[in-house]
């Protein structure tokens, strides 16, 4: 299995809650432990401004660029605005570009970042200057490389971001489940939105999510199936406050994976958010991902 990753998608953000580090931690773990070897790995090329432009407004591209932000719109960012960060941001959706790209070809590949969920047309927001899976969605439609794709986000936080640009296309189905009462205060509906209570765990979330997601698998087709596989469900995490096990997150990812392996739909996954006290839980949570993953294209080819 191929697995997108930079150097480059460090963040370098300071002293913040965002883990900038955990690209390069997950990697390094995944080596370490023999989930992937040296030759898995594969360097993206940054997103183009024609990439970027298929989700993103002109007028936002162009502030992008030039940091001119008004106030408000850059406090809305929530991470310092530099040059280096948004060629961080691009490096990121080119990244899921390749990743949904190498999906197509061998049924599953992962973007070791991206899944920033939070990114509007028109403006950035909570951690999000670019909708990386969103660009790749858009880039794979205009290659023809496919035409229904559908987005399972499973960071804590809603993917106010994808419903609002998938809002009105039915190409483009989009499952969010989350804490109800966790950011953004504005929730646009996604095509499933499965609001969680403060504090739920591993049965009810597993439940709820299984029930969803099949649900969602029987009236919607997709050619790929993008999986933003947050680690902010953790019950250790600082900015969520659901309490789900690191078990818990393990078996979410294999009911999400092998439902999409049994159907034979390629499935790109990216990381989205992770913001545990100790980042290196953040890291096994990640790693499990990978090798869920890695696992269920294993048993399906014997
Ligand atoms: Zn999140």
């Amino acid at each position: 299995m191929k697995v997108v990753y930079s150097d480059g998608y460090f963040l370098k953000l300071g002293d913040h809650v965002f883990p900038a580090v955990k690209y390069l931690r997950v990697k390094d773990r995944l080596l370490e432990e023999k989930i992937l070897s040296p030759s898995d790995l594969v360097a993206p090329d940054p997103a183009t401004d024609e990439d970027v432009l298929l989700v993103h407004t002109h007028s936002y591209v162009n502030k992008l660029k030039t940091g001119s932000f008004s106030h408000i719109e850059a406090m809305r960012l929530e991470v310092p605005y530099s040059r280096e960060l948004v060629d961080a941001f691009y490096l990121g959706a080119g990244g899921s570009i390749l990743a949904g790209r190498l999906a197509l070809e061998e049924r599953a590949a992962v973007n070791l970042g991206g899944g920033f969920h939070h990114a509007y047309p028109e403006h950035g927001e909570g951690f999000c200057l670019v909708h990386d899976v969103a660009v790749a969605v858009r880039r794979l439609q205009k290659d023809r490389k496919i035409v229904r794709a559908m987005v399972v986000d499973c960071d804590v936080h809603q993917g106010n971001g994808t419903a609002a640009i998938f809002r009105r296309d039915p190409d483009v189905f989009t499952l969010s489940i989350h804490q109800a009462s966790n950011y953004p205060a504005w929730k646009p509906p996604s095509d499933l939105d499965i609001n969680l209570e403060d504090g739920a765990g591993d049965a009810e979330y597993l439940d709820r999510l299984g029930k969803g997601l099949f649900a969602s698998l029987e009236k919607f087709t997709p050619e790929i199936l993008f999986y933003l596989a947050g680690a902010d469900p953790y019950a250790g995490d600082q900015l969520g406050g659901l309490s789900l096990t690191v078990e818990g997150l393990l078996r979410r990812d294999r009911l999400v994976l092998s439902a999409a392996c049994e159907r034979q739909i390629p499935v790109c996954i990216t990381l989205a958010g992770g913001y545990a006290v100790n980042v290196e839980d953040t890291v096994t949570i990640h790693a499990n991902t990978v090798r869920v993953m890695k696992e269920l294209l294993g048993s399906s080819r014997t």
